[in-house]
């Protein structure tokens, strides 16, 4: 073998995968199974102490998983990684490793709006506290930590808003204070930003959404970076403490470098359950494969609808960080040079009647509450996602009236174009 190290492609469609070794299937199969036999009592014992590597149960491991998650693991140059059912059970899985009742989370404002509820309401009946920091401000994260702050929590391209955060800074930051920092790198994927490159320790994925790209099967991971010293303070028991489960063992004594995944597997998802089916593993492997392809294909289309968008009478403004004068273009040259991702707002002029008229209107694009399917899609936040909130609230959270939310697909990008184009002109009428 020569030492060459494998480019990004190479490892998207390799990294992890070898020929089956019971029957030379090329594709990584469908292990559909509950659980696997022991060769006997001793490797049985061995497996449920942690003194060996091997399958015991589907809801802790699986074969099929284990390569999508050496594959992700490879492309976010992490240590190891951890798949779950969803990219919600990735985040509560990271932060159930972290946490204990009264500790906090300071996360940057620009979030997912289901990692809002669930900061919000869901993480606070734990005991977990969230602080909110303005996501453009890295000072403002540093004005916020106290010493009950256990993780800063941001992601790289916020959606919807296409917010490109200041992940060195943040960093730098998080460093100060011997506190991991947490990146949702799910709208950019590895493909654009390897956010551990520029400091971050643990990164997270909704893997529905682009890594998996076909709109077909949910799914999350969590990196291990491999950076945090979990044993430098004793703000995180569960690594650093021993475990009365496994005989008194330190998880972060015993794996080192890869002890975060590993506790997130053998308490969190061992404990809490959302283990990731094996058939959505393979489906998101066959999509994880083509995702340069895709990612960079998204990319051009977005920027190519975006430059139409941005000269369109109906249009009042376009938040794309791929246009020269967005306030975030600087930072996406420097973050994710290929492109600005494929999900971005505009503005429509006549507000309310108007934005519902142009998803309505809309014959390519479907409408509806998912990002990053080969399939462009479009939203009205306003009259669904933020329907039951003032228009105060919709304003602090960027779903005023007029605004329209696109996840760019991999359809001939003039196409796209003219259906936006046709659905813009039927506003009137
Ligand atoms: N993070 C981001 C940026 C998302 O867009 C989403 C879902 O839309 C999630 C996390 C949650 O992922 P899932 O729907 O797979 O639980």
């Amino acid at each position: 073998m020569s030492d060459r190290i494998p480019g990004f492609s190479t490892l998207a469609i390799h990294a992890g995968a070898q020929p089956d070794p019971s029957t030379g299937a090329r594709v990584t199969p469908i292990y559909q199974t509950t659980s696997f036999v022991f060769d006997d009592v001793d490797h049985a014992a061995s497996l449920f102490g942690l003194q060996a590597f091997g399958n015991i149960y589907t809801r802790i491991t699986n074969p099929t998983t284990a390569v999508l998650e050496e594959r992700v693991a490879a492309l976010e140059g992490g240590t190891a990684a951890l798949a779950t059912a969803s990219g919600h059970s990735a985040q509560l899985l990271t932060f159930h490793a972290m946490m204990t009742p009264g500790d906090n989370i300071v996360a940057g404002n620009k979030l997912y709006g289901g990692s809002i509820n669930q900061l919000n309401h869901s993480f606070k009946s734990f005991g977990w506290e969230v602080q909110w920091a303005d996501a453009t401000d890295p000072a403002s994260f540093d004005a916020l930590i106290n010493d009950k702050t256990r993780a800063i929590f941001i992601e790289s391209l916020a959606n919807p808003g296409g917010v490109v955060t200041d992940i060195a800074a943040i960093s730098e930051i998080a460093r100060k204070h011997n506190i991991p920092l947490v990146v949702d790198n799910t709208m950019a994927t590895p493909y654009l930003c390897r956010p551990i490159e520029h400091g971050a320790d643990i990164v997270l994925h909704s893997l529905t959404k682009f890594m998996g790209g076909h709109g077909n099967s949910m799914g999350g991971v969590l990196v291990d970076g491999g950076t945090y010293d979990w044993s430098s303070t004793e703000n995180y028991p569960m690594l650093s403490k021993p475990r009365p489960e496994y005989s008194g063992m330190v998880l972060h004594e015993t794996f080192g470098n890869f002890a975060f995944a590993i506790a997130c597997r053998v308490l969190g998802l061992r404990d809490l359950g959302p283990a990731i089916s094996p058939m959505n593993s393979f489906m998101l492997l066959t999509g994880i494969e083509t995702l340069p392809l895709r990612m960079q294909r998204h990319c051009d289309n977005a920027q190519k609808v975006a430059e139409f968008l941005e000269s369109h009478d109906k249009v009042a403004w376009v938040s794309y960080a791929g246009l020269p004068n967005d306030p975030n273009h600087a930072r996406q040259q420097k973050y994710m040079p290929k492109g600005g991702g494929a999900v971005f707002t505009f503005g429509v002029k006549g507000g309310y009647e108007a934005g519902v008229a142009v998803v309505t209107n809309c014959q390519i694009l479907s409408h509806l509450a998912n990002i990053g399917d080969t399939r462009s899609l479009i939203i009205h936040p306003a009259s669904t996602t933020h329907k039951q909130l003032t228009e105060e609230q919709r304003a602090a959270a960027g779903a005023t009236s007029d605004v329209v939310r696109l996840s760019i697909g991999l359809e001939d990008a003039e196409d796209i174009i003219a259906d936006l184009d046709q659905a813009l002109a039927a506003i009137d009428g």
